[in-house]
């Protein structure tokens, strides 16, 4: 019996997980501090009232005898899918409910996507990076080539036509950065994953955050992409299921590589590995859509960037930072040219702030860190004022 020695590559703890623990240890160490967590990319809810009355109502529904339903399709219930293909309609994305998979939130898919390709992919990533794409292709024993997010690209970096890839991660807005791709710079990704053949694994999972009309809140909104993209997003932050877990992978017909379409290949192992996601959630994830649904989570993204805007204003004084307006999170400096991670035990140990230190997403990352703008209002102001007393 032999263990996947690729496991070996990758680091002893998931990043949350080892800002968990290291969180988990001073609380214990020290249970009069008040700790204000800034640092997973959780939100703080509630959920929108419709949305709740949905799910309410879907789960009386299996109650009934008529009402009830077994095992859901693998790739969605076709309500929702209508749902979510009518929500692109309204950002002038043009996607057939067909191509809509349904999942329990983007992480699954962004991790998964990876068994329909070979082993023997080139996979290009970001630098800093949401740790999900490095490790689960860390796992599979894939070659991993990174592109270098820096302040002089904006941590937004280009296609360099001299690098050859066969799949491409690339997400906008940005975690941990918050930094939003250009109409023109998804075009120049699209152009080069077209030349080469190669598909480009876009992760949305933000995009309910970008309020600028100048600025793609979908890739298939760029010409192009249809035959080189897939697209995943999640109701976690668009509509504050953290907890009750939903997604959707946007798949397009046109799609295929070696013969193969990706679409088919994709519900293939789906249907051999997942069951699908619940009823009642499903129905809550369609109330997020309709038109009450999404102004309630409207409401909610309005206040975390608020907070974002809290944030930056403070942080703004102290040090440089980046992201903020178009997204939750906020990707700074560590004053005094701090180490990320003794930043994050500064932060911790004296001022009880518990932010992501940025080396966990890269070695560019190192001397930055990330804070979401998640949390609730007076926790926001008290880490700020605390923060701004005493930055370093
Ligand atoms: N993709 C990105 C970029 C994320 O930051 C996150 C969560 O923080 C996810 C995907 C996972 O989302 P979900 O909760 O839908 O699994």
């Amino acid at each position: 019996m032999k263990i996947n020695t690729n496991f070996e590559k990758m680091p002893q703890n998931y990043l949350f997980a080892e800002v968990g623990k290291r969180t988990s240890d001073y609380v214990k160490a020290n249970p009069g501090k008040k700790v204000l967590r800034m640092g997973i990319g959780d939100v703080s809810g509630p959920l929108a009232p419709v949305v709740v009355e949905a799910m309410q109502k879907a789960a009386a529904e299996l109650g009934q005898k008529q009402g009830f339903r077994g095992y859901p399709p693998y790739e969605g219930y076709d309500f929702l899918r209508e749902a979510i293909a009518a929500y692109y309609a309204t950002l002038g994305v043009r996607t057939d409910p067909s191509e809509v998979y349904v999942n329990d939130g983007a992480k699954s898919d962004a991790g998964n996507f990876g068994d329909i390709f070979d082993v023997d992919n080139a996979v290009l990533m970001p630098d800093p990076v949401y740790p999900v794409y490095l490790d689960s292709n860390l796992m599979s024993g894939r070659r991993i080539l990174y592109m270098n997010g820096s302040e002089e690209n904006g941590f937004l970096p280009l296609p360099d036509p001299s690098v050859r890839a066969d799949i491409i991660y690339l997400c906008s807005p940005n975690n941990p950065t918050g930094a939003v791709y250009t109409r023109e710079g998804l075009k120049a990704w699209v152009d080069y994953a077209n030349d080469q053949g190669a598909v480009i694994l876009y992760d949305a999972a933000y995009e309910a955050f970008i309020s600028d009309p100048a600025l793609p809140r979908s890739i298939f909104s760029i010409e192009g992409a249809r035959t080189c993209a897939v697209e995943m997003c999640s109701m976690s932050k668009t509509a504050g299921f953290t907890g009750v877990r939903c997604g959707y992978t946007i798949i397009p017909k046109e799609l295929s590589r070696g013969g193969q379409s990706i679409g088919a290949l994709w519900l293939r192992r789906q249907a051999t590995k997942f069951n699908g996601v619940s009823y009642p959630v499903q129905r809550g994830a369609e109330a997020a859509f309709g038109k009450e649904g999404y102004a309630q989570c409207m409401e909610a993204i309005a206040f975390y960037k608020e907070n974002a805007a809290i944030m930056g204003k403070a942080i703004g004084s102290f040090t440089k930072y980046f992201g903020g307006s178009q997204s939750p999170y906020i990707w700074l400096k560590c004053p005094n040219g701090l180490k990320s991670w003794a930043y994050f035990d500064y932060l911790l140990n004296d001022l009880q702030i518990v932010g992501t230190p940025g080396a966990g997403f890269g070695k560019m990352g190192e001397g930055y860190l990330r804070l979401t703008a998640f949390g609730e209002r007076e926790a926001v102001l008290e880490a700020m004022e605390r923060i701004q007393k005493a930055p370093f």
